[in-house]
């Protein structure tokens, strides 16, 4: 199976793949994940990377594509994957698709800029391990501490508003046409995901099972 997750940032994409990379056993390519993990240990990507992130604005093609090319190729990701946060172009999906990726459905996660916002300030992650929490729709169980690994929640650098700001501008410029591009293809499947965690779990899985 090789599932798209597209929506705003802090639409829930993260917390679902985690759902879904449980359920059907297949791997999330997170390319966020990747770069944060890239400019941690201050590789060439990450360095490329690094002044876009912290801007809030998209990283650039050519260097999005490289990564989860690689990714992709990776033994894990062989029987299938959840792709969270790329594409986010056109360039990238288009890239996608003379790669010979053959995406079984995109999973829409709708939510609206007010909601978002509200989500992307409360937000914490593992500097550890990446994992996505919200102090108060989902919370772990020590605060501050991450319940996967032990490792210190803090709250993302492009989480601050202003920059929040800028990456709901760069998804609606950019990220948004991704829906026709993947709705003329027959691939789109929105999802409501305004209210719980887990309505909007229930719905993706609804989605899921009728693939099969
Ligand atoms: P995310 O964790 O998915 O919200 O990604 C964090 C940041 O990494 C974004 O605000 C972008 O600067 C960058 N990024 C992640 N994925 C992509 C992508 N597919 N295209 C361009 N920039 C990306």
């Amino acid at each position: 199976m090789k599932l798209i997750l597209l929506g705003a940032p802090g639409a829930g994409k993260g917390t679902q793949a985690e759902f879904i990379e449980k359920k059907y056993d297949i791997p999330s390519l997170s390319t966020g994940n990747i770069l944060r993990e890239a400019v941690k240990n201050g590789t060439p990507v990450g360095l490329k990377a690094k002044a876009y992130m912290d801007a809030g604005g998209l990283v650039p093609d050519d260097v999005i594509i490289g990564v989860i090319k690689e990714r992709m190729q990776a033994p894990d990701a062989q029987k299938g994957f959840i792709l969270d946060g790329v594409p986010r172009t056109l360039a990238q999906a288009e890239a996608l698709e003379s790669m010979g990726v053959d995406i079984d459905l995109v999973l829409d996660i709708e939510v609206s800029d007010e909601n978002i916002i509200e989500r992307l300030s409360g937000r914490r992650v593992c500097e550890k391990c990446g994992a996505s929490y919200h102090t108060v729709f989902k919370p772990s169980q020590k605060p501050e501490v991450c319940d996967r690994c032990g490792g210190r929640l803090i709250i993302r650098k492009d989480d601050e508003p202003e920059t929040i700001k800028a990456r709901l501008a760069a998804y609606h410029e950019q990220t948004e046409p991704l829906i026709d591009f993947y709705k003329q293809r027959g691939k789109l499947v929105e999802i409501e995901g305004s209210y719980s965690v887990e309505k909007t779990t229930e719905r993706i899985f609804q989605a899921l099972e009728a693939l099969r």
